[in-house]
């Protein structure tokens, strides 16, 4: 028997409770592997809360990525003892996941550790970190180069944002950070590489379809009218890198930026994104992120903590990368 969040449904009610599973418990797949460790990301905490309709049957086991030792492989590109890392492909939402001690997954969503990481490194990066890397190389791929000019990272706080902060200031972009959290997160995010701050109320605002020209980028991951805001704001032959919700699913845009400033708006998705891809953003983060990141952007908590910070995140409180150690 071994540990495990469990959530399930009591009336329109989620509830996550710790209990014990075993190997039979879990799902098919051709890995077998003993979870080191896991993180808590913004879809984590709407599954775990059930403040968004990420489950549709429960029990289930949440955590969307995770990071451990294969013990049983059916796949031979996975052999016991192999470290591996997975994020995404629906796990923790309609496959058991990542928070619990062990997990039984496809071949096909892992990634082999790569070196000179760890399983509690892959998950201060995680899927947030990845989806960052993702976000800056969409930046890239437009033409987005640090002589253009400045680049907006909304919710910089959160995971995504913070780990989006540090990477583009690490490659000489001029960073501009928009957060609710100035008073709190201020400090941070500028030792993070932030050279500006931007109260997310700035971007609030309702705005004309064309505004004074601002950003060369923007990795967005709020959506809605920050977004639409940020957008009318964009250079001419700018990008935006657009890969979150955490205000709200809308775009109330224009066409205006796109047609008179041939702005180009990128999505981002880190949850089917190709194995080449994903591997090759893995390495990059881990070469490009700095050893003060882990130090200041990252906190471990247990399993039994993860519901408490689960409320926290989807109500916009929670500061960088949370890991759960198992
Ligand atoms: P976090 O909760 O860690 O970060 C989100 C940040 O957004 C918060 O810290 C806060 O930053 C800001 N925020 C929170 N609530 C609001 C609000 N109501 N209005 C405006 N801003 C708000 O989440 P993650 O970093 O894990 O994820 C960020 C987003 O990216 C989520 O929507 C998530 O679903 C999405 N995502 C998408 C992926 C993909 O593959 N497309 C993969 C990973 C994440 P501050 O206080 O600084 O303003």
């Amino acid at each position: 028997m071994f540990n495990a969040l469990l959530l399930t449904q009591e009336g329109k009610t989620t509830q996550a409770q710790l209990g014990q599973i075993q190997d039979s418990d879990l799902p098919e797949g051709e890995v077998l592997v003993s979870v080191s460790a896991s993180s808590l990301n913004y879809k984590d905490g709407l599954a775990i809360t059930g403040t968004g309709k990420i489950i549709r049957e429960f029990p289930m086991v949440p955590g969307i990525d995770f990071a451990g030792t294969v013990l049983e492989s059916s796949d031979d590109r996975y052999q016991a003892g192999d470290k591996v890392i997975l994020t995404g492909w629906g796990v923790g939402e309609n496959h058991w996941g990542g928070m619990a001690e062990r997990a039984r997954v496809k071949a096909d969503w892992l990634v082999p550790m790569p070196v000179d990481c760890d399983e509690h490194k892959a998950m201060m990066i995680g899927t947030a970190g990845l989806t960052a890397m993702l976000c800056v190389q969409a930046l890239q791929e437009g033409g987005v180069r640090p002589k253009d000019g400045e680049i907006l990272v909304t919710g910089a706080s959160g995971g995504v944002g913070s780990v989006a902060v540090t990477l583009l200031a690490e490659l000489g972009y001029k960073v501009v950070a928009s957060t609710g959290r100035v008073e709190e997160n201020g400090d941070l995010l500028r030792s993070l590489g932030a050279s500006d701050l931007l109260a997310r109320e700035e971007l609030e605002a309702k705005s004309r379809p064309l505004e004074r020209q601002r950003w060369a980028g923007i990795v967005d991951t709020v959506g809605n009218q920050v977004l639409a805001t940020a957008l009318a704001q964009m250079n001419y032959g700018g990008t935006a890198a657009i890969c979150g919700l955490a205000g709200g699913f809308a775009l109330p845009t224009t066409v205006m930026p796109f047609i008179l400033r041939g702005v180009r708006l990128q999505g981002v998705d880190s949850v089917a994104c190709p194995f080449e891809k994903r591997q090759q953003a893995w390495e990059q983060a881990l070469k490009i992120l700095p050893e003060s990141f882990y130090r200041q952007a990252c906190q471990t908590i247990s399993l039994g903590q993860v519901p408490d910070y689960a409320s926290q995140i989807v109500k916009g409180q929670v500061t960088g990368r949370v890991i759960v150690a198992l």
